[in-house]
């Protein structure tokens, strides 16, 4: 798995097995290795975008009784909404409903456009927990999705990456894992979503040759997969975890913002 880390003032990225962390080597002035408890984990990646799918699960469509769409919808989160794993997500005051959105995110290995899907697993790095955070009353006020989805802190993202190939050494494919979201409210915790990417109806070849069509994919940028069924509202003190079979937990609480 890669990660983001920091270690005092020093931020550097690295390799992480069995809760140690190995600093990539031209970080000179680190030592060969840390256990990961000792460092601060930060977003594993640093997007120039976020490309974002909007309705990308068959069974999500089937609860919403829409039609299936023809082309995925596209739209775009800042980087600067990015939250790391265990940082807080801070509830905005123009806000009455802010709901989570536990979705897969694949996270670009290299610059390319106009990718052909046969081709597109050329360019990925891996893929990590991704969280769609929405003020679902501002995206209905608003008419289109821009405010809603881009607040500060509403991108939550990690904890780390793991590779398609260490995917494969877990005989588990992108195209078939279990994606899940749970709430801890007080001494409860409840799962709100729970379902397979296998439910995608637009696999992740296809949204990358579709995303590279329209735009050029940076290295680093996070293409966010879009969410299954049971989107539901977080309130102030929530925990929300989100699960994704062989890739991470994602933990992040809900504050309000000052
Ligand atoms: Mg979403």
């Amino acid at each position: 798995m890669l990660g983001r880390f920091q270690y005092n003032d020093i931020i550097f990225s690295g390799e992480v097995f069995d809760g140690i962390v190995y600093p990539d080597p031209v970080y000179q002035q680190l030592d060969d290795e840390y256990p990961l408890s000792s460092l601060l984990i930060l977003p594993p990646a640093l997007p120039s975008k976020i490309v974002c799918v909007g309705l990308n699960y068959a069974d999500h469509a089937k609860e919403l009784n829409m039609e299936l769409p023809k082309n995925p919808i596209l739209f775009l989160k800042p980087p600067s909404a990015v939250l790391a794993h265990e940082g807080l997500i801070r509830y905005p005051a123009e806000s009455e409903q802010v709901d989570y959105e536990a979705e897969l995110g694949i996270v670009i290995g290299k610059k390319c456009r106009h990718v052909s899907a046969d081709s597109a697993f050329d360019y990925i790095l891996g893929f990590t927990c991704f969280n769609d955070v929405t003020a679902r009353d501002l995206q209905r006020a608003d008419g289109q999705w821009t405010r809603a989805k881009s607040f500060d802190t509403f991108a939550p993202v990690g904890p780390f990456i793991v590779t398609p190939e260490e995917l494969g050494r877990q005989n588990l494919s992108p195209g078939r894992l279990s994606v899940s979201c749970r709430v801890i409210r007080g001494q409860n915790e409840e799962v709100r979503q729970s379902s397979s990417t296998s439910e995608f109806i637009f696999g992740i070849p296809n949204l990358i040759a579709f995303i590279s069509s329209v735009m050029t994919l940076e290295k680093g940028d996070i293409i966010a997969t879009g969410t299954p069924p049971g989107v539901g509202a977080l309130l102030v003190g929530d925990t929300v975890e989100i699960e994704i079979e062989g890739v991470g937990v994602l933990r992040n609480t809900v504050v309000s913002a000052e």
